[in-house]
């Protein structure tokens, strides 16, 4: 194939999906040689002769690759800079989802969805890496990930990171102002991200897809204002006001507190998507009736977690609810669960994970009671993994985790493979965190080459589900139920 030939493929997907007209095509083609650290041109056949824009992506990295424009360590962001030829301006986009939205919001998103994909904005390649495998419980099934798609820095890239100067622009990875971003040092390559502007309850928020999705059509609303995450009843009403824009994702938002919150907790923003998760699958335990609130029905959630499930047609009402349920929570203490919502020193402690769709014409708000605070025995949270289970999982139990979707760090790939040998009784470089886990399997289980894989798989995933019985605050159980039905209660007495 020649050099020539890709080069002009690459051109036609930029002229199919809109990002240059006709015109435009020289302009572009001259423009894209230089990039490339080119400067000649051969005729070649307009029909294009490869259609897939990753292939063709590899094609030109090869010639840029050749000619030794890429300066070392930077291959992340001349990569995303050369997808950006083919990749539509923000206004063009925004203009074609609107149009198409006009038709219906699955039209468009469609459209931004297979976009963001073509251009690798969404890391196709990099996702199906991941290997995922699920685990029946009484729960349901959980689902379990382990992570594989965001590749390792390589040392030339880091050892360049460090070289760059500081700066505060743009202020954090979720800020509106990475759109089109070229990336320097740490701050990653934005030249391919596109942003579709969103008023949300009469605010500017900025939706687009996620590069290292967990799950379909996952996508971020980020605040188009960089200031931190924050429960309220303001979310509930951006939630709510999102499905009444997208009805067919559902959306949730991570905690607002450390240790039970997500990643980042500067940047107002949520995840979306279209996908049913476990939790949402999960049915009532039991129902409740919320005094204050007739119009909203409320159950308690079959789940390792602590959940209420509020649902009604009205929104409004719906809103209020989740707001006084927030409020009482944020209030509440239970010393004989350890539960406890303000320490000595002032600091709140509890808030909720919140989550929101649309189910047979309803509203639905999941409510997860979270409770962040930290004892001698457990210092990294009460609520949260307790160390026996870090050796599989010891970062903080987000949004995705609570839905019953694990997100597992990349090093289990190997690890869990040296357990397998381990109790293959085979040679084997077992890392010393497995060795209780591995002991206690050896004496419940007997392990063939056949089925070790399996059961092993099996015992992750049994360990994901004490993981969120771990971050439950009333526990599965008597004791537990017991003092979940007396926060209720607190709830349907008026505030004092
Ligand atoms: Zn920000």
């Amino acid at each position: 194939m020649s050099i020539y030939q890709s080069i002009q493929d690459f051109i036609s997907l930029a002229l199919q999906n809109g990002t240059i007209e006709p015109l435009d095509e020289l302009y572009h083609r001259n423009q894209l040689l230089h990039f490339l650290g080119l400067n000649d041109w051969a005729e070649v056949d307009k029909e294009a002769h490869e259609k897939d824009s990753l292939i063709l992506m590899d094609q030109l990295l090869a010639i840029a690759n050749e000619n030794n424009v890429i300066e070392k360590g930077q291959d992340e962001f001349y990569e995303a800079a050369l997808m950006n030829f083919i990749t539509p301006r923000p206004s063009k986009i925004n203009h074609d989802f609107w149009e198409k939205y006009k038709t219906s919001p699955d039209v468009a998103t469609q459209y931004f969805y297979e976009l963001a994909q073509q251009v690798n904005q969404v890391k196709t390649r990099d996702i199906a890496r991941n290997i995922a495998f699920s685990h029946l419980t009484k729960y349901g099934k959980l689902e379990i990930t382990i992570n594989l798609s965001k590749p390792e820095k390589d040392p030339k890239a880091i050892a360049a990171a460090k070289l760059v100067k500081a700066s505060s622009y743009p202020a954090c990875q979720l800020c509106l102002e990475n759109e089109g971003f070229y990336g320097i040092g740490n701050k990653p390559a934005r030249s391919n991200h596109r942003i579709i502007q969103v008023s949300i309850n009469g605010e500017d928020w900025g939706f687009q897809y996620s590069p290292y999705a967990y799950f379909n059509e996952h996508s971020i609303l980020l605040n188009a204002k960089h200031q931190p995450m924050e429960i309220n009843k303001r979310a509930f009403d951006n939630l709510l006001g999102f499905l009444d824009q997208f009805p067919d994702y559902m959306i949730g938002s991570n905690a607002d507190l450390p240790i039970v919150g997500g990643s980042i907790l500067t940047h107002d923003h949520y995840q979306a998507g279209r996908y049913e998760f476990p939790m949402a699958k999960a049915e009532l335990r039991e129902e409740i009736k919320l005094q204050h609130f007739p119009e909203v029905s409320c159950g308690i959630v079959n789940w390792p977690m602590s959940v209420l499930r509020l649902s009604s047609k009205n929104q409004v009402e719906l809103s209020k609810a989740a707001d006084e349920l927030l409020k009482k929570w944020q209030v509440y203490s239970d010393e004989s669960l350890q539960i406890k919502a303000k320490s000595a020193d002032g600091k709140l402690h509890h808030t909720i994970t919140p989550i929101a769709r649309i189910r047979e014409g309803k509203y639905e708000l999941d409510l997860v009671l979270r409770d962040n605070n930290t004892s001698e025995i457990y210092p990294d949270g009460i609520f949260h993994p307790h160390p026996a289970l870090h050796h599989i999982k010891k970062e903080n139990i987000g949004l995705i985790e609570v839905m019953g979707l694990a997100i597992l760090p990349a090093r289990l790939k190997t690890e869990l493979l040296e357990v397998e040998k381990y109790l293959l009784n085979q040679e084997n470089e077992m890392s010393e965190i497995h060795k209780p886990w591995a002991e206690e399997l050896k004496k419940t289980e007997y392990f063939s080459k056949e089925t070790v894989h399996e059961i092993v798989q099996g015992a992750v995933g049994e360990v994901f589900e004490q993981v969120l019985k771990d971050a439950g605050v009333f526990k599965d159980n008597e004791v537990g139920q017991k003092g979940f039905y007396e926060f209720i209660n607190f709830v349907n007495n008026k505030f004092s």
